[in-house]
This record gives C-alpha cells, sequence and structure tokens, in this order.
C-alpha cells in the first residue's frame, strides 16, 4: 500500500470520528469523558468545582477556574458556568446528583470565557450578570469562544458564547430559601466583576477578585481599582472565600495575596521603567522566590508585562521628556 493510500485511509478514519462525533446526542456522559467533576462541599449547602490551577490546554479542556452552587430549599443557584457546553453540562449532572432542587438561577462574575462559557447549559434558567458583564459577552464573547476552541479543542464542541438575559440586583439583598444573597457590583479584574456574598454560611464567592496561589492574570486589569476592591473586601465580614482560582480557603489569605502581588509587579515594572529597561528585559527578569513558587509562573508575569509594561514606560519616558 501506498504512503498516500495509507495517509487516506487515515484521513477517511478522522472525518468518520468526527461525524460520529457530530451525530451522538450529546448528553452528561458524552461530557463525562471530558470533565469529571466532584463538588466540594466549603459550607452548609454550598459546593464548589475546583478547576485545574493551569493556562488552557488540551488536556485540562479548559477547566481551570472555579465554579460553584448553593442548594437551598427554592432551587439551585449556580456561580459561573465554565469554559464550555460540556463543562456546564456536566456541573448540572453533577449537581443533580446532590439534590433534586432544579436550578433556578446563574451568576456570572465577569466576562472571561473561563468562567461563562458553559451558559448554553443552563440556557433554560435566567443567566444574571453585571450591565458591563453583558455587553462584553455579546461584544466579544463570540471571538472568545473560538479562541477557546483553538487553545483547547473537541471539548468546546457545541459551545457558544450565550449573553446573560437578566441583571443582577446589586441594590437589594435576594434570598433563595433561607440563604441571603447579597450581589456586589467591583471592579479592578476587569471593568466589571460580581461577587456573590451569601450572608447565611459567610462564604464570598469572589469571582477573580482573588487569585490564590496562582499568578492572577491582567489582560482587561485596572490595577488601582483592583486594589480598592482588595481593601473594601477585605473590611467585608465573610468567614469562607472562593476564589476565582485555587484552593479555597477561611479568611482573607487570597485577598492579601493577590494583593502583594499586584503591589509587587506593579513596583518593579515603574522601576524598571525608571531605569529605562526594553519590556524584553522586563520579561526575562527572575522572579522573588515568593512568586516564582506560584501556578502558571513564570508565564503569567511574562504576559502581565505584556499587558501593562508598554503603557508604564510610556510614561516614564513622557516623564524623562520633561526633565
Ligand atoms: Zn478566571
Amino acid at each position: 500500500m501506498s504512503v498516500r493510500m495509507r495517509a487516506r485511509q487515515v484521513w477517511r478514519l478522522l472525518i468518520g470520528a468526527a461525524a460520529l462525533g457530530l451525530f451522538v446526542p450529546v448528553s452528561a456522559n458524552a461530557a463525562d469523558g471530558y470533565y469529571e467533576l466532584v463538588p466540594e462541599q466549603v459550607a452548609d449547602d454550598t459546593y464548589v468545582f475546583l478547576g485545574a490551577q493551569e493556562n488552557f490546554s488540551f488536556d485540562n479542556h479548559g477547566a481551570i477556574s472555579n465554579t460553584g452552587f448553593i442548594v437551598t430549599d427554592n432551587g439551585v443557584v449556580v456561580i459561573d458556568t465554565g469554559p464550555s457546553r460540556l463543562y456546564g453540562e456536566a456541573m448540572r449532572a453533577a449537581i443533580a446528583d446532590v439534590t433534586d432542587q432544579p436550578v433556578v438561577q446563574v451568576y456570572i462574575t465577569h466576562a472571561h470565557p473561563d468562567h461563562f462559557l458553559g451558559n448554553n447549559a443552563f440556557e433554560d434558567v435566567p443567566i444574571a450578570a453585571l450591565a458591563e458583564t453583558t455587553s462584553a459577552i455579546r461584544e466579544i464573547g463570540p471571538d472568545l469562544a473560538s479562541n477557546l476552541y483553538n487553545l483547547v479543542g473537541s471539548a468546546m464542541r457545541g459551545t457558544t458564547a450565550v449573553v446573560p438575559d437578566a441583571a443582577a440586583d446589586t441594590e437589594n439583598r435576594v434570598t433563595f430559601g433561607d440563604h441571603e444573597l447579597e450581589l456586589v457590583a467591583a471592579r479592578g479584574h476587569t471593568a466589571s466583576d460580581l461577587m456573590v456574598f451569601d450572608h447565611s454560611t459567610g462564604v464570598l464567592f469572589a469571582g477573580d477578585i482573588a487569585f490564590h496561589d496562582r499568578a492572577p492574570t491582567t489582560p482587561n486589569a485596572d490595577i488601582a481599582a483592583w486594589h480598592e476592591t482588595l481593601a473594601a473586601t477585605q473590611q467585608r465580614n465573610f468567614k469562607t472565600l472562593v476564589p476565582g482560582h485555587g484552593p479555597v480557603v477561611d479568611g482573607g489569605e487570597a485577598l492579601a495575596q493577590t494583593g502583594d502581588y499586584l503591589t509587587w509587579l506593579l513596583q518593579g515594572f515603574e522601576q524598571a521603567a525608571a531605569r529605562g529597561a526594553s519590556a524584553a528585559e522586563v520579561m526575562f527578569l527572575p522572579l522573588p522566590e515568593r512568586w516564582a513558587a506560584l501556578a502558571v509562573e513564570p508565564g503569567e508575569y511574562r504576559r502581565s508585562v505584556s499587558h501593562l509594561y508598554p503603557s508604564i514606560e510610556r510614561a516614564a519616558l513622557e516623564r524623562d521628556g520633561t526633565r
């Protein structure tokens, strides 16, 4: 058999497999092949699916952020839906193993693809977000979805950017069964970051305002606003904090760690700009031990150089020019 014929047969097999994938109805079982979601109970009625402390990859299928749910006598409240339709379906299957209560409300913390692209699996439920999050998903959601297809592959099949269809009520506390939730509008990690504070259990779902043992991501960050949010959040009387990435922890440790990292990051950039360092030079500076130990370093640090350093460098050059 010629090499070319063999290649053609392999190709035909591949196409056949893809076609099969297309015609198998998407079910919780199909989702199981990609996502093994085991809910971890963090408080009464409160569960978290912990994401991998990694970058997006074909191996983790994009499941790198934390999602969660609260079981009440008036239905289940879901916080974030993960990176794909299949992830969202796996969430629903895992929730159904915990409770017979139906999912009645979804909250989306912010418009990053690892947090909302599971919305496809919750289209029968109100999906609420802050107004700016909703408009960002409407505008750039399709691009974020196709980008994630490139990064994680077939686990994304059937995933589209479903736009939230409800507004998060940040004026009044909302009640589900005996759980009283405060929806907190914040900003800093992105232009609009929603936190969900359950006053009944003291659990604060902080979204990506808090990263824990994982380097914070900064593509849409306003660092000064982020620090303000972190300081205000430390003042809140929460007991347990669920960060957007990393282990759940009692107290404010994850907030403090995120703030310390951002302070170090910005001070380093400002010092480097003052001595005229190029972005390429800053990118390959060795990280102090404390920060080198975080998950996804030094990659995330280097991404932050590309996000944040150019404007800091420009400002330093302009200051020099006026001397
Ligand atoms: Zn995230």
